[in-house]
């Protein structure tokens, strides 16, 4: 492996990719959104279910089959974002997307991204964006059919 590949998967997003965090679909989800980035074969299912006890958060389990990024920056998003307040999601999801979309220039900010601002040296192969995009497109979609 070339240190370019290297920096390009990060050691965070192998972790990642091999942990799966949050991998596993619900059983009765109140949203499952289905992703395919089909340039690089990219697939994830993305599930969302309220709280009952706390109405204001979403649980958050995904499945999928594909690359290094496109599973590591599944898990990444499930490991920062289960549990969350609904509220906050819009704001998460827009900053990956603007760092994802920034060609390098925007590295993250750790409290907001967790450990996605890994995937910021992806944003330098815009082949590769919608790999890391994938699970925050779908995120992005059942939120906005959550009931
Ligand atoms: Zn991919």
């Amino acid at each position: 492996m070339t240190g370019g590949l290297d920096q390009l998967y990060g050691d965070l997003i192998v972790d990642h990719a091999e942990r799966r965090v949050g991998a596993g679909l619900l059983e009765d989800p109140d949203v499952r959104s289905h992703q395919v980035n089909p340039t690089c074969g990219d697939e994830i299912w993305l599930d969302l279910a309220v709280d009952p006890e706390r109405p204001d958060a979403v649980h958050i389990a995904w499945e999928g089959h594909g690359c290094l990024i496109s599973q590591g920056s599944a898990s990444m998003l499930a490991e920062l974002l289960d549990g969350a307040p609904r509220a906050e999601l819009p704001a998460r999801i827009a900053a990956v997307r603007e760092m994802l979309h920034s060609r390098g220039t925007i590295a993250g900010d750790e409290d907001v991204l967790g450990d996605a601002v890994a995937l910021a040296g992806v944003s330098r192969y815009v082949a590769r964006v919608k790999c890391a995009m994938l699970a925050w497109v779908a995120l992005e979609d059942a939120v906005a059919r959550l009931p």
